[in-house]
C-alpha cells in the first residue's frame, strides 16, 4: 500500500517541478482555485514562459534546469523580486526547501529522477505525475519514503483512482488492480507501419505533452503504469491487469477477493487527480465538475491487443526480470520516442528499439541508484544516433 507515514494536512506552499508543461499548467490552475501559495516553479529551458507563470502565481523562486537559459530568466524576472536560479542543484534545492510543504513532480522522463528522490528524502508530500522515476527506481523511492517519512501521492489518473478505491483496505484483500486505458489514437488503425507523427499525437480523450501522447499511442504509457502501480501499491505485476476503456470515464478499478469491484469515475481532466493529491485525505470543491452520467451513452471494456501493441508484454517481462530492466526499457523508450517525434524513425521502430534494449539488459540484483542512473545513461549513449 502507499506510504503515508505522516498525518496529512492539506497543502500549504508548493513547488512544481516542470511547471511549463501540461501537468504544470493544470497544477497551477488547481492551486489558484484552492488558494495554495507557490514557493517555486521549474522548467527545462522555456525561460520566458516560466517567468510569466512565476509572476502570475507570485512564486518566490523560478528555476531553469538548463544553465544556458539562466540569463534569459534573470532578465525576464528583473525588478519582480522573484529569485532566478539554474542547474540541476537548484532543482534539488527547491524540491527540498523547507518552505515547500509539497512537491508536484511534473517533469517528463528520467530527467525528474534526482529531484524526485531529493523531495522524498526531504520527507515532503510528493505528488507524483512524473512516472518514469518510479519505473526506473520504484523500490528505492518507496523505501526512501518510508525511511524519511515522505508521503507519496499519485497524480497519474489511474493510480489516483486505485489509491481512492483502496482507501481503508489492505493489499491482502485485493485480487487484482485493473488499470484502464483509452487504447490511444491507434486502437482502430489497421496498419501501424504507416502511422504518422500527427496521427500518433492525436489522442482521442486526453490533452497531454508530446512524449506521453506517443506513449499512449504505443500503449507504452499503460506499460509504464503497470510498473508504477507495482511500486505504489506493493502488488506483483501478475495481479495488475489492463482493460481498454475508450470513453476514459472509469479511471481504474480494484477487484477485491470477495467479488466486489470498486471504480473511480471522473472527467478526462488531470485537474481532478492533481487536486486530490493536494487535498488528500479530503475531497474539496474545485474547478472540475463530476461527469454527467446520464449523458454517457455507454461505458465499454475490452482486452488490450498485446500482439499489435507488444509494449504491454515488454513491461510484464521487465518487471519480472527486475534489476535494471525497467530502467533500460524506459530509457530505450524515451530515445525511441524522441527519434520518432523528430522524424528520424518510424512508429514501429519504437517497439523494436525497446525490445532490443531489453534483450541486452545486464543482470544486476537490487541495483543502487547510481547503477540505475548509469544504466539509463548507457542506453542513451548507445541509442544516441537513432
Ligand atoms: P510536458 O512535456 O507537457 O512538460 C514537461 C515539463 O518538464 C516541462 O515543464 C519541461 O520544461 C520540463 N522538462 C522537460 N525536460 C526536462 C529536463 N531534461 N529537465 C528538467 N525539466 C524538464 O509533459 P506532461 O505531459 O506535463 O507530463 C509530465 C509528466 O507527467 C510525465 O512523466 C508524464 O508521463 C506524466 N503524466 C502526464 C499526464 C498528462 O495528462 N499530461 C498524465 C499523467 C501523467
Ligand atoms: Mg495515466
Amino acid at each position: 500500500m502507499l506510504n503515508s507515514a505522516t498525518a496529512s494536512v492539506s497543502t500549504r506552499a508548493l513547488t512544481i517541478l516542470g511547471a511549463t508543461g501540461s501537468i504544470g499548467a493544470s497544477t497551477l490552475d488547481v492551486a489558484r482555485h484552492l488558494g495554495i501559495p507557490i514557493f517555486a516553479l521549474t522548467a527545462h529551458r522555456q525561460a520566458r514562459k516560466l517567468a510569466e507563470l512565476a509572476i502570475h502565481s507570485h512564486a518566490q523562486v523560478a528555476v531553469v534546469s538548463d544553465p544556458d537559459a539562466y540569463a534569459e530568466l534573470k532578465t525576464a524576472l528583473s525588478g519582480t523580486g522573484i529569485e532566478a536560479a539554474a542547474g540541476p542543484d537548484a532543482l534539488v534545492r527547491v524540491a527540498t526547501n523547507e518552505q515547500a510543504q509539497a512537491v508536484v513532480t511534473a517533469i517528463v522522463g528520467a530527467a525528474g529522477l534526482n529531484a524526485t528522490v531529493a523531495a522524498v528524502r526531504a520527507g515532503k508530500r510528493v505528488c507524483i505525475a512524473n512516472k518514469e522515476p518510479l519505473v526506473m527506481a520504484g523500490g528505492l523511492i518507496m523505501a526512501e519514503a518510508k525511511a524519511h517519512g515522505a508521503t507519496i501521492l499519485p497524480i497519474d489518473s489511474e493510480h489516483s483512482a486505485i489509491f481512492q478505491c483502496l482507501e481503508g483496505h489492505t493489499a491482502d484483500e485485493v485480487a487484482t488492480l485493473i488499470l484502464t486505458g483509452s487504447g490511444g489514437p491507434l486502437r482502430t488503425v489497421a496498419d501501424l507501419g504507416q502511422v504518422t507523427r500527427e496521427q500518433a499525437l492525436a489522442h482521442p480523450t486526453w490533452s497531454m505533452g508530446p512524449k506521453i501522447s506517443i506513449d499512449s499511442a504505443t500503449l507504452m504509457n499503460k506499460s509504464l503504469e503497470i510498473i508504477e502501480a507495482r511500486w505504489l501499491f506493493g502488488l506483483p505485476v501478475e495481479r495488475i491487469r489492463v482493460l481498454i476503456h475508450p470513453q476514459s470515464v472509469v479511471h481504474s478499478m480494484v477487484s477485491y477477493r470477495d467479488g466486489s469491484v470498486m471504480a473511480q469515475l471522473g472527467r478526462p481532466d488531470m485537474r481532478t487527480p492533481i487536486q486530490y493529491a493536494l487535498t488528500w485525505p479530503r475531497h474539496e470543491p474545485g474547478p472540475v465538475a463530476a461527469p454527467d452520467l446520464a449523458q454517457l451513452a455507454s461505458l465499454t471494456f475490452e482486452e488490450p491487443d498485446a500482439r499489435r501493441f507488444p509494449s504491454l508484454t515488454m513491461a510484464y517481462h521487465a518487471a519480472q526480470t527486475g534489476g535494471l530492466a525497467p530502467a533500460v526499457m524506459n530509457a530505450a523508450n524515451e530515445m525511441a520516442v524522441a527519434a520518432f517525434l523528430a522524424g528520424r524513425s518510424r512508429f514501429l521502430d519504437i517497439f523494436a528499439t525497446v525490445e532490443r534494449a531489453l534483450a541486452a539488459v545486464q543482470a544486476v540484483v537490487d541495483p543502487t541508484l547510481d547503477e540505475i542512473i548509469a544504466a539509463d545513461a548507457e542506453v542513451r549513449a548507445r541509442l544516441g544516433r537513432i
